[in-house]
């Protein structure tokens, strides 16, 4: 289990989180819906320990997060951040293999296990395609697609993605988190997914908490959480809410009224 208990992060003197508690266990897909600015990315990075606290703490299997070494860490929980950085042109194949690296032994080389687990993730992206091809050469879908393959690799047992489907069409948007649902319930994982797509966290999430200047305004099912007056609340913002004809979650539409 992974655990924020009321943990508040501040950037120098400006608090970025405050006392905010977020739970995810083996199977939960949690959603942190949120306008810009209001901490979702700041309590990943909390999530992954790679924040100092001010105040509260984050347990690791019931253990502080400090209490691992950055290591064994990685080994654990896979991050997805809001933007990769490339510094080196290396193809697909490789970065996604960089996935392995907190497994690797001491003289660093791949196993045959990496090479396998790495060439089904590549089939599961839907990059088989595209392992020789270099990373800085790909459009940001297919890139964003190989930083998922690359965390999944790690067969962490704790995904935290930061906005994966910012880049993608539409049916990628929805392949994305079909795929980080389906390892979640196959695999006894847990994902942290911060999004602005309403409307995919309702399909896709088990848990939504929605987060607004730095504080929990709701945790809770999509259903429970993703009202019209909770949505107004932290988005300041008219929306209906019906039943998806297909799916029956929570529809989101926003009314734009002129003037
Ligand atoms: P979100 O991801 O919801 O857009 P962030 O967690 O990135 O929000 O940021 C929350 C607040 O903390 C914002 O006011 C932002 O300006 C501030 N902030 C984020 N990162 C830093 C940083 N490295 N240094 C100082 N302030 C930061
Ligand atoms: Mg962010």
């Amino acid at each position: 289990m992974l655990e924020a208990r009321k943990i508040t992060v501040n950037y120098d003197e400006r608090e970025a989180i405050g006392g905010v508690s977020l739970t995810a266990t083996p199977k939960d897909v949690v959603a942190i819906i949120g306008p810009n600015g209001a901490g979702k990315s700041t309590l990943l990075r909390a999530l992954n320990g790679s924040v100092a606290l001010s105040a509260g703490e984050v347990l690791l299997d019931e253990r502080s997060i400090k209490s691992y070494s950055r290591r064994a860490v990685a080994r654990r929980i896979a991050v997805v951040a809001q933007e990769a950085e490339l510094r080196f042109p290396v193809t697909v194949m490789e970065f996604v293999l960089g996935g392995r690296f907190a497994w690797s032994n001491a003289w660093g080389w791949e196993t045959e296990r990496d090479i396998e687990i790495v060439q089904k993730t590549l089939r599961e992206t839907e990059l088989d395609g595209f392992a020789d091809r270099l990373m800085n050469e790909l459009s940001g879908g297919e890139r964003q697609r190989a930083v998922l393959a690359r965390a999944l690799a790690t067969e962490a047992k704790f995904l935290l993605l930061d906005e994966p489907t910012a880049n993608l069409d539409l049916a990628h948007q929805a392949m994305m988190l079909r795929l980080v649902r389906g390892r979640c319930d196959r695999a006894d994982t847990a994902a942290v997914v911060v999004t602005h797509d309403v409307n995919l966290a309702a399909e896709f999430a088990t848990r939504v908490m929605l987060l607004k200047d730095g504080h929990t305004i709701a945790v809770g099912l999509p259903e429970e959480v993703l009202t019209v007056d909770l949505l107004k609340k932290v988005f300041d913002l008219q929306v209906l809410v019906d039943a998806h004809p297909v799916s029956g979650a929570p529809r989101i539409t926003p009314v734009h009224t002129q003037g």
